[in-house]
């Protein structure tokens, strides 16, 4: 339970592969702003996507962490024991009929986007030319029955009819003025997979109690949907703080799937906790290049 004016932080890292010491950076935000509040951070392991995130990796990621260091407060919450909840909001979503269906392809998507001569890329993806949005009742119970494999959009025009374009509070830039539509209909259940990273982030920030959602800035595009999932829901709306990242000599955001050194192979080669600690915070003096 989290008591009123309390700070509940949270690290959410996605177990897909090793850690590095950008999400050490990450971590360490969580824990010194729930720190210096005299609050709890929390940790939960956002592994909803099940063909790339792997048990041996959440091992991996505990080692790092004691290696590290890094305590967490409370439970640890593990998103793939939580579909239900997950379920359960969908079918909330469903029945104010800000949902649907979508049968497309991403292909067809392409070919869409390519034929009203949109660019294909927000930030956050491409935008979603709203094609399912309109679909006959009676055509979507045909593919329904039919079997076709399909997603579940939201329908953020309708949401922000409903919610208008409330406000959050980001902490490095100020109060920000929330446009549902930004992004366009985004998937909430993907056809692989019975939710999406935005319906799981709001639904367990709420239901661990966060008030204070510390992340890297690369996820502050994303807090318009999340502040809009949240008023459709009725869910509280925490604050939010979006980190700087750490960039490479190359000035290139340290990734995972660019190999960016593990902090398990740095262990490995013989560099200790303290050494990476002291290469972290030459990066913060040097604007965030990091190099060990
Ligand atoms: N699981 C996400 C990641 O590892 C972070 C999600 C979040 O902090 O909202 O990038």
């Amino acid at each position: 339970m989290t008591l009123p004016n309390e700070i509940v932080t949270r690290f959410a890292p996605s177990p897909s592969g090793p850690m590095h010491v950008g999400h050490l950076l990450a971590a360490l935000h969580a824990r010194q702003l729930a720190d210096v509040n005299g609050g709890r951070c929390l940790l939960r392991i956002e592994d909803i996507d099940q063909r790339s995130c792997s048990p041996e990796w959440v091992e991996l990621m505990h080692r790092d962490l004691e290696w590290l260091g890094l305590r967490f407060d409370g439970e640890v919450m593990v998103q793939s024991a939580r579909y239900a909840a997950y379920q359960d909001a969908l079918r909330r979503l469903r029945e104010m009929g800000v949902l649907y269906p979508c049968f497309c392809t991403r292909g067809e998507i392409k070919a869409q986007l390519a034929e009203i001569g949109r660019a294909p890329h927000s930030s956050l993806g491409y935008l979603y030319p709203g094609t399912c949005r309109t679909l006959p009742p009676e055509q979507v119970a045909e593919k329904m029955a039919a079997g076709i494999p399909h997603a579940w959009r939201i329908n953020m025009q309708r949401v922000q009819e409903l919610i208008g374009c409330p406000y959050w509070e980001d902490m490095r830039r100020g109060v920000q003025r929330c446009v549902p539509t930004a992004y366009g209909d985004v998937v909430l259940a993907r056809k692989d997979m019975p939710t999406s990273y935005h319906l799981s982030v709001v639904i367990d920030d709420a239901e661990q109690g966060v008030t204070l959602v510390s992340r890297g800035e690369d996820l502050f595009e994303a807090t318009h949907i999340h502040r809009a999932l949240q008023g459709v829901l009725g869910l509280p709306i925490p604050r939010y703080y979006h980190h700087s990242l750490l960039r490479d000599n190359a000035g290139k955001r340290l990734a995972k799937r660019d190999g960016a050194r593990s902090l398990a192979s740095l262990r490995e080669a013989g560099y200790t906790a303290t050494m990476i600690y002291k290469s972290l915070s030459a990066a913060l003096a040097n604007g965030g290049i990091w190099h060990i």
